[in-house]
């Protein structure tokens, strides 16, 4: 018998599924449409049902927000999504009734975060910070090689901001307004400016508020974890220009204040690029096996 490990990236659009051996190799992939729990599960489950007999552990990440603690009743759930369809799912509950083996269940961004651990821009270090800049914002975090949660996950997306003083944009989050996210998502950028953030040339005065906003969110971030590298990914980050700027930034207010890295080396991008979340699955699952 073939071991095998079982992969789930649970993104609100989309779901990536995988089967794969030991150090994240895949061996078969695929996408699922992220519509209702039921539809979008039972094509899960045949997925995995062509590999039922082999597999021996699953590593899940989830959009969330999500039940992490196993102290509390909501472990394994996703809980308060706007995503109605999929309030109070018992995903680990549902995917147990049809897989009786370990599962290491986290976040969507936690598992990148482990990605980039073993395999990617973190490979060297116990401490990643690992921050997506998307449709949302929010961070995985690994300490000491283990993925971090606390009572519940880090949400990060929602710290709040020193506005840049010529940002007039009252930002776009439903719940605050203008937090991290509100201030520097993808839809955020693309709402204060009218234009889509890809389409913005590299002197746009977008890349100045958006590096004002990632680099107070840097400094958060290293002042709270102590992290040995801050890594950034999500569509937002594909502009190369922006770490440059970041550093900038970060280093002015900063001020001196701890001795990091090379900042080249501390402030950098995903190296994994959009597989990092499903290459984190595999290895949390084989973790998790052990
Ligand atoms: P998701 O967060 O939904 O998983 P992405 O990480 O691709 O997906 O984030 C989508 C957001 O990132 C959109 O707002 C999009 O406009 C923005 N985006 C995607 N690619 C780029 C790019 N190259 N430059 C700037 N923004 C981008
Ligand atoms: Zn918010």
């Amino acid at each position: 018998m073939t071991e095998l490990y079982g992969a789930i990236e649970a993104g609100g659009t989309k779901f990536a599924v995988a089967v794969g051996y030991k150090n994240g190799e895949i061996l078969k992939r695929g996408t699922i449409k992220t519509t209702t729990p039921e539809d979008t599960m039972a094509q899960v489950f045949d997925f995995f049902d062509q590999y039922q007999d082999d597999i021996i552990s699953f590593g899940i990440g989830s959009f969330g927000p999500i039940g992490v603690n196993e102290k509390l009743e909501n472990y394994g759930y996703i809980t308060d999504t706007p995503k109605v369809a999929w309030q109070n799912y018992n995903f680990i509950g549902d995917m147990k009734v049809h897989y009786d083996v370990p599962m290491l269940w986290t976040t969507d961004v936690n598992v990148a975060a482990y990605g980039e651990h073993i395999l990617g821009a973190g490979q060297n270090f116990d401490n990643v910070f690992y921050t997506t800049i998307g449709t949302g914002v929010g961070s995985g975090v690994i300490t000491r090689g283990e993925v971090y949660n606390g009572r519940a996950h880090p949400e990060t997306g929602h710290l709040m901001m020193r506005r840049h003083p010529e940002d007039n944009f009252e930002g776009t989050c439903p719940f605050h307004k203008d937090c991290l996210e509100g201030l520097a998502c993808g839809p955020a950028i693309e709402a204060r400016w009218g234009e889509k953030a890809y389409d913005l040339n590299e002197n746009h005065k977008a890349w100045e508020f958006e590096a004002y906003y990632l680099a107070q969110a840097a400094l958060d971030f290293t002042l709270t974890f102590s992290p040995d590298i801050m890594i950034f990914g999500g569509g937002v980050s594909k502009q190369e220009h922006l770490m440059d700027m970041i550093r900038d930034e970060f280093a002015k207010m900063m001020n001196g204040y701890i001795t990091l890295p090379d900042l080249k080396d501390y402030i950098v991008p995903v190296s994994l690029g959009d597989d990092a979340g499903i290459i984190g699955s595999l290895l949390l699952a084989e973790k998790v096996a052990r």
